[in-house]
């Protein structure tokens, strides 16, 4: 056997050991891709004690100096993307042409804060008194401890890490146990940019430990997690009783897909096909509710169940797959189960729905038809190619029915019509609206986050990510 790579923690600029573990890919489970050290709560003490020591100087450096660093950062994940892109497409299962995508979004992210830096910080305000200044100035937040889920492992590091660090804080990152060798590459890409030990931790480890010990550590100023909206609650609980810390959750979605009478047939299978299976449905803004109109109904049930039938699922690596594997035996249990649940809640399977042993971790998409929004398919997040068909009977049903979730994430629509699209990002009640595009799809410099139960805290991203990321401070001089 060839030897694999060994990943270890990263605290205060010194590579520390763990409980050495293997890391499966998700094609093959049997599989090794690397191995990690998995740390506990001791390391993560050290590494959040690292991150306070070094943050006030990091702070105080020149712009242009954390912005010199953050463009190295970026160009070279950029320089890398190949190598990245298949370790990516190994470890989580996503097509190489996805990881790929994946890995220069992270790159790209390190370059926007860099030049983020650059922007005005701060504002001047008129003051009701005479001889007064009033202005009001930013400060880093402190010591972020970041945790992160296991569908975008290099992305989401990098859209929380770049900002952190950019607006003057240290981070300990804490990724999800199923990707270890995309964040230990990013750790040691870090590392070789020269920042100063301490600004960036890494520990690997469990989510009740490593994740637990930040949460409630009285050395954490704030939380930056995405992930489920069962641990999104326990980290907002964590949070508040241990110092009422700032955090920012990103979490679950069942995000709705109108599709109306008057929209083009192609473009709406197309929406689907991606929003719903794309990335094997690991996404949080899959479109998993397909809320259709009567008139169109028929036509589109069709044309999608031959188009998701029609889908090549195979070997991340392998350049005409479509679709890749599941991430997990556990995701791929949950799934099945879900389609057990459809069909007993008496919805129809109109393509997929069957998986044999022998396909592994392949599990083909599986398209419900004449489901209803209250079954528990249309309801609950399954998190894999698992989508329904709601059928509905005029715009105002389909915007009810959306918006009937607890969820609030994304949605789209697909339409001819410009009235129905202005109504639908006017009432859609997401944080992402898109019109005759996937739900699935977001740009680097817009913000990101939802509504309801899939977000709490400010946006992500763009511009927005600094009201997480500082506080704003009001001064007034008087002169
Ligand atoms: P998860 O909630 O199981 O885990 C997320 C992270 O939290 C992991 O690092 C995990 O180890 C950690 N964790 C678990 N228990 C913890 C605890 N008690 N204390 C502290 N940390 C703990 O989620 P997952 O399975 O890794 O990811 C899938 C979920 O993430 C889906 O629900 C998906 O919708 C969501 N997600 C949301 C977004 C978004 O931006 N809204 C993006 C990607 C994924």
């Amino acid at each position: 056997m060839t030897a694999v790579p060994y990943h270890l923690n990263l605290v205060g600029g010194e590579w520390v050991d763990g409980e050495r573990r293997p890391n499966t890919g998700a094609a093959r489970p049997d599989e090794v891709v690397s191995e990690y050290a998995r740390a506990g709560r001791e390391t993560a003490r050290a590494a959040i004690e690292a991150a306070r020591g070094a943050q006030p100087d990091w702070a105080r450096q020149p712009v242009g100096y954390r912005m010199e660093l953050l463009d190295r950062v970026g160009s070279a994940i950029l320089d890398r993307v190949e190598e990245l892109a298949v370790l990516l497409a190994r470890e989580e299962g996503k097509l190489l042409g996805e990881a790929r995508g994946e890995v220069t979004r992270a790159g790209q992210t390190f370059q926007y804060y860099a030049h983020q830096l650059l922007q005005p910080s701060g504002e001047v305000y008129p003051s009701t008194r005479d001889r007064v200044h009033a202005e009001v100035r930013r400060r880093p937040l402190g010591v972020i401890g970041i945790i992160t889920p296991w569908n975008y492992p290099m992305a989401i590091p990098a859209w929380k890490v770049a900002p952190a660090l950019a607006y003057g804080n240290t981070v300990v990152l804490k990724p999800a146990e199923l990707v270890p060798a995309s964040a230990g590459e990013l750790a040691r890409i870090i590392t070789a940019a020269g920042l100063p030990p301490g600004v960036f931790n890494l520990v690997m480890g469990a989510g009740g430990e490593v994740g637990d010990e930040l949460l409630t550590s009285t050395g954490v100023d704030g939380i930056s997690f995405t992930g489920s909206t069962g641990t999104g609650a326990q980290v907002a609980h964590q949070c508040l009783t241990h110092g009422n810390k700032r955090f920012q959750l990103e979490m679950g979605g069942k995000n709705p897909l109108v599709v109306l009478d008057d929209a083009e047939l192609a473009v709406a299978v197309r929406c689907a096909l991606d929003g719903s299976f794309f990335s094997s449905g690991q996404r949080c803004t899959a479109s998993s509710r397909l809320i259709v109109q009567a008139g169109i109904h028929d036509r589109f049930v069709a044309a999608l169940a031959e188009a998701t039938d029609a889908l090549r699922v195979g070997d991340p690596l392998d350049p005409t797959s479509q679709l890749g594997p599941v991430v997990s035996p556990g995701q791929l249990a949950q799934n099945l189960d879900y389609v057990r649940v459809g069909l007993a809640e008496g919805a129809r399977v109109v393509a997929g729905g069957a998986h044999r042993p022998d396909e592994g971790q392949f599990m083909r998409p599986t398209l419900f038809a004449g489901a209803r929004n209250d079954m528990r398919l249309a309801r609950e997040e399954i998190f894999g190619p698992v989508a329904c068909v709601i059928r509905v009977d005029d715009l105002d049903e389909a915007i009810d029915v959306a918006n009937d979730t607890p969820y609030g994430l994304s949605a789209g629509i697909v339409t001819g019509s410009l009235s129905a699209a202005e109504r639908f990002k006017r009432d859609a009640r997401a944080g992402i609206v898109s019109v005759n595009l996937p739900t699935a799809g977001t740009e680097l410099h817009l913000p990101f986050g939802g509504t309801g139960a899939s977000n709490h805290g400010p946006r992500e991203q763009g511009g927005y990510a600094r009201d997480f990321y500082s506080v704003p401070v009001t001064c007034y001089t008087g002169w």
